[in-house]
């Protein structure tokens, strides 16, 4: 499967008052064609950092200090905003924001909202010619075309978030990152939504990065996963071969703390302990203050990334080889 989007060693900081933010640190992962991967982790482990680095979207405060973004080959840290935002945004790497309910400017008809990226994309696009590419869109994500002339308001929870999918696919991208994409939807829409983007990332051979704090969502999306802890990639690898045999303690942590609807009664085990603070995180390992297995050299020196079986790498000296 060749790869559409390369992270390697992705570091990303914000600059406050107080000192740097370390949000994102040496994140590494790859996203094929027609595949999904998830980015799972708690509030503030820095997915949406990452996610906002990939689009060169970070607030002004923020920086890409370190690393490389390989989007279809090209290393598009170094590409220029102007460049980036008519050649790559949109075009080629879009982004299904969270809060369906309100990312809709409200006093905009839907139709007119999903059409604003082709008319600034492709400027030489007929009218016409939009108006058809906008009623596919709506059909390829299951709304009537005729719905287009609809405001916001008009709309429930499972129709805005299609349309921001609508909205997402306007440009024909070849990776779509979906952060947070059932928030504030019910169980049963949510699982339509969900559903809709493994159909959508079939039928274009989309690669897709869906960034959630809920594994079960991940576990039915995607096939690949990666766990982020403070920052940095805990864990990454094969969906089924993480559930099945999770090797980081956080992830095993996690896994433990998630109901499951088979099987025995098993009491839940939550992680003892608070996530920390980025602006001065833990020496070492940043799990160890919550780790049961810490061990002295955990609190001394970060682990590296290691390859512990093929596709899967994990961040925790208790895999150090040999
Ligand atoms: Fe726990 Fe040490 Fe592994 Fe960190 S490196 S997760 S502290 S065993």
């Amino acid at each position: 499967m060749s790869a559409v989007l390369q992270v390697e060693n992705l570091t990303t900081f914000y600059t406050t008052l107080r000192g740097p933010v370390r949000a994102a640190e040496n994140v590494t992962f790859n996203v094929g064609k027609g595949e999904a991967l998830g980015l799972v982790g708690e509030s503030g482990c820095g997915k949406t950092t990452v996610a906002l680095s990939i689009l060169k979207l970070l607030p002004s405060n923020g920086k890409i200090v370190r690393g490389k973004i390989l989007f279809e080959g090209k290393d598009i840290v170094k590409i220029k905003d102007k460049e980036f935002r008519q050649e790559i945004r949109w075009k080629g790497i879009s982004i299904v924001f969270q809060g369906a309910m309100n990312a809709l400017n409200p006093v905009f008809k839907v139709g007119d909202q999903v059409s604003e990226a082709i008319k600034i994309h492709e400027p030489r696009m007929k009218k016409e010619e939009i108006n058809e590419r906008v009623a596919k869109l709506f059909e390829l994500v299951g709304l009537d075309p005729g719905r287009a002339d609809n405001y916001p308001h008009e709309f429930s929870g499972g129709m805005r978030q299609r349309a921001l999918i609508a909205m997402s696919l306007a440009c024909n991208p070849a990776l779509l990152i979906s952060d947070e994409p059932c928030t504030a939807l019910d169980v049963i829409v949510a699982s339509q939504v969900l559903k809709l983007l493994r159909e959508i990332k079939e039928k274009l051979n989309l690669g897709m990065i869906l960034i959630s704090h809920d594994l079960s969502i991940v576990a039915e999306t995607c096939e690949k996963m990666g766990i982020m802890y403070a920052g940095m990639l805990a864990e990454y690898g094969n969906v089924m071969d993480t559930f099945k045999k999770p090797l980081h303690p956080y992830t095993q942590g996690l896994i433990s703390a998630f109901p499951s609807i088979k099987g025995e009664r098993t009491r839940m085990v939550s992680i003892p302990g608070i996530p920390p603070d980025l602006l001065n995180p833990p020496t070492g390992c940043r799990f160890h203050p919550r780790c049961k297995y810490a061990m002295d050299i955990c609190i001394k020196k970060e682990p590296s990334w290691w390859n512990v079986e093929k596709g899967r790498y994990v961040r925790c000296w208790l895999y150090e080889k040999g």
